[in-house]
């Protein structure tokens, strides 16, 4: 399994595929981190308000797989902007995971009411520059959230981690992110499911012979976008990975590139 490896303004390699973990809890939790690892999946994706990074640490560990050949990102919460807490809650997450260094450290949701956006972005800097944080970004950021942090820092997030699937397809901000140099994460690749039931993604799917969800994946990371799908099951986990043995001609690309946003 060839997964190709986006570059991020750090000078960092990301796999453009990983294995979300939003929900991957309770005593599966592990085993399947440790059973994707050892599928080939080389990027774990979680969050400190996911309560997983305990079992994603042991599936790391559990699965044999080098450290160093594994990208693993986590994530800040909304009430921990503020410096002090930001520093506590970033340790609290090394310990959890069981790690001297994270590959990537996201600020969660941008929350602009309360006012700590910068401080937060400042603080992930601080830990950028300490080792312990390899590359540093921001998710769910608009435009406005995107200014106001690099404006105040001059550092540019390395990724913007997004709600990014066939049916909402973000145009603008992709387009933004190309200008800044900001890779594009998209989180709920799949739609949570429900896009892989799109008439246009079922027929794109069909004619190159893989599944939908294989499709969506290619597409994204054809578009240079970066997903992590989340499922328990061996058998999804297997097929979400496959997507180096064929490649969508521009006419697909073109098809799905052009589907609508769901009205929401
Ligand atoms: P997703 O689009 O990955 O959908 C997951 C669901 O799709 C699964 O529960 C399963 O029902 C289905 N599925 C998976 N593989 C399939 C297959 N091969 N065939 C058919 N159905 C399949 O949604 P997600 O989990 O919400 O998003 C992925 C990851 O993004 C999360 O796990 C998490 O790591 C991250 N995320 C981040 C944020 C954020 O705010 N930054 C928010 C949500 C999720």
């Amino acid at each position: 399994m060839t997964i190709p490896i986006f570059q991020l303004n750090s000078g960092r390699g990301i796999p453009a595929l990983g294995l979300g973990t939003y929900k991957l809890d309770g005593p599966v939790a592990a085993p399947t981190v440790a059973e994707a690892l050892r599928l080939g999946y080389r990027h774990i994706d979680t969050a400190a308000i996911y309560g997983n990074e305990v079992q994603v640490g042991q599936g790391l560990r559990q699965s044999g797989v080098a450290r160093e050949d594994v990208f693993i990102t986590t994530k800040l919460w909304n009430d921990h902007h503020q410096r002090d807490r930001a520093l506590r809650a970033f340790d609290q997450s090394l310990a959890a995971l069981g790690l001297d260094y994270v590959d990537l450290y996201l600020i969660h949701w941008p929350v602009p009411a309360d006012g700590l956006m910068v401080e937060a972005w400042r603080t992930l800097i601080e830990i950028a520059d300490s080792g312990r944080a390899k590359s540093i970004g921001v998710s769910n950021f608009s435009a406005e959230d995107l200014a106001a942090v690099i404006d105040a820092t001059g550092v540019v997030p390395a990724v913007n981690q997004i709600e990014l699937h066939p049916l909402r397809q973000q145009r603008d901000l992709r387009a933004l992110h190309a200008e800044l140099g900001v890779v594009t994460q998209a989180w709920g690749p799949l739609g949570r499911g429900a896009d892989l039931r799109d008439g246009v993604v079922r027929a794109v799917a069909r004619d190159a012979g893989k599944t939908p969800a294989q499709t969506v994946l290619r597409w994204l990371v054809q578009l240079g976008i970066v997903a992590f799908p989340k499922t328990a099951r061996p058998e999804r986990l297997a097929e979400n990975l496959a997507i180096d043995d064929f490649e969508l001609g521009p006419r697909d690309m073109e098809r799905l590139n052009a589907i609508p946003d769901a009205v929401r």
